[in-house]
């Protein structure tokens, strides 16, 4: 073929090709797929409107892969397009059914309190479960019977308050950070930020007379109360640990918090996962959760949970997952850090790393107990017979599947 010819297919196939390098041809990509061939092409590209630096997050939206088909719902959300509540000294945004309505069992918020600066005193009806992603903070809890809790957590450290239970988060300056940043996940995706109950608010909506009363203490004590809620503000300095540890009825039985980077990985030849489930980290026990490591290439092996929904948050790298939702229906998308995946219940998937650097993310079930069902186990441990008549495989291939769970395979 002339060099004439060649570039007269790729202007018909994809003007906006034509000059480009590789790497510009990445940034600025293409709804087309198949061959240079223009015979065998599917997909044209785009005369109007574009937004070039989000299509180039989402190759595989504009450009599906063949094997996608028929109508998913839409299994991903940025927290970079959630809105952000500005405070003194933090911030607050939230991934909710109403940002990712497939999302009905979870929902999740991203927080970031500066040193000394705290997210007040309040509860909420959903269970809290949380993963320090940077930095550190002081929680402190009480429960019905009067049991208190307090605790500092840093980078991967988890937090569990079950539902109704009181609590208070407090960034604090460690190790050079300047306060923390966290994930918090709710066992009920119509949960609200917005909608929690917060000391604050329920003092300022209570007569001044029946506080008095109530706490035995003269109306002038209450002059004081703010007159819009705090949630988040700079508090006072916190002390040691131990000073902020209250007694009262003794210490809550099932500790609230767990070092989940402390617990030693499930290693496999592509990568790493930890379960955290209500067997390691008793209290936890409406959520359960996975914190999963690909090596580039490597692959979050096809599988699919017995148990419930999937919500996934990407801490680094570069992620794609494909969900097999029956009826013919697949739709991969791509992920990044920062991003929210959801998987609705026993819908078949995997997450592939396509980046050049580890692929990290954490996996959370509204469930007391981790569970997985691995595509290549199921196979391996079937009748042989039974599993060739369905694939084709040959006898020796189906032997050499492997009946021990690998999460991750390598590339
Ligand atoms: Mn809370
Ligand atoms: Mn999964």
């Amino acid at each position: 073929m002339t060099e004439i010819s060649r570039r007269a297919i790729m202007a018909a196939a994809g003007g906006a090709m034509v000059a480009s390098s590789a790497a510009a041809q990445s940034a600025a990509p293409v709804p087309q797929r198949g061959s240079k061939d223009a015979d065998n092409r599917v997909g044209a590209d785009i005369l109007g409107p574009r937004n070039p630096a989000r299509a180039a997050e989402e190759p595989f939206t504009l450009a599906p892969p063949a094997t996608d088909h028929g109508t998913m719902p839409n299994l991903k959300w940025s927290f970079s397009d959630s809105h952000m509540r500005l405070e003194e000294g933090g911030w607050a945004r939230q991934t909710t059914i109403r940002e990712l309505p497939v999302s009905k069992a979870m929902a999740g918020v991203n927080m970031r309190l500066k040193a000394g600066v705290v997210r007040e005193m309040h509860w909420h009806k959903e269970a809290e479960w949380a993963y320090m992603i940077k930095g550190k903070a002081r929680i402190t809890a009480v429960d019905q019977d009067g049991r208190t809790f307090a605790d500092d957590v840093g980078e991967g450290d988890l937090w569990y308050f079950p539902g109704g239970t009181p609590h208070s988060i407090q960034g604090l300056a460690a190790d050079g950070v300047d306060g923390c940043e966290f994930l918090l996940v709710f066992d009920d995706g119509a949960f609200s930020e917005d909608s929690t109950f917060l000391l604050t608010d329920w003092l300022a909506h209570t007569p001044t007379d029946i506080l008095a009363k109530n706490f035995g203490l003269p109306e002038s004590a209450f002059a004081k109360i703010p007159r819009k809620e705090l949630y988040i503000f700079p508090g006072p300095t916190p002390g040691p640990l131990s000073a902020d540890k209250m007694g009262g009825a003794g210490e809550i039985p099932k500790k609230f918090s767990h070092r989940m980077l402390a617990q030693e990985p499930i290693r496999t030849r592509g990568g790493s996962v930890r379960i955290t489930d209500s067997t390691v980290f008793p209290a936890s026990v409406t959520i359960a959760a996975a914190l999963v490591e690909v090596e580039p290439g490597g692959l979050r092996e096809l599988h699919w949970h017995p148990n419930g929904d999937e919500w996934q948050y990407y801490l680094s790298g570069q992620g794609r997952m494909t969900v097999f939702g029956s009826e013919s229906k697949a739709r991969t998308f791509d992920y990044q850090a920062g991003d929210v995946g959801y998987v609705p219940f026993a819908m078949g998937h995997y997450i592939e790393n396509t980046g050049d650097t580890t692929l990290t993310f954490l996996e959370m079930f509204k469930s007391p107990r981790y569970a997985d069902i691995s595509l290549t186990q199921w196979l391996a441990l079937t009748p042989h017979p039974l599993v060739r008549a369905h694939t084709g495989l040959d006898p020796k291939q189906i032997d050499a599947l492997s009946a021990a769970k690998a999460p991750v395979v390598p590339g």
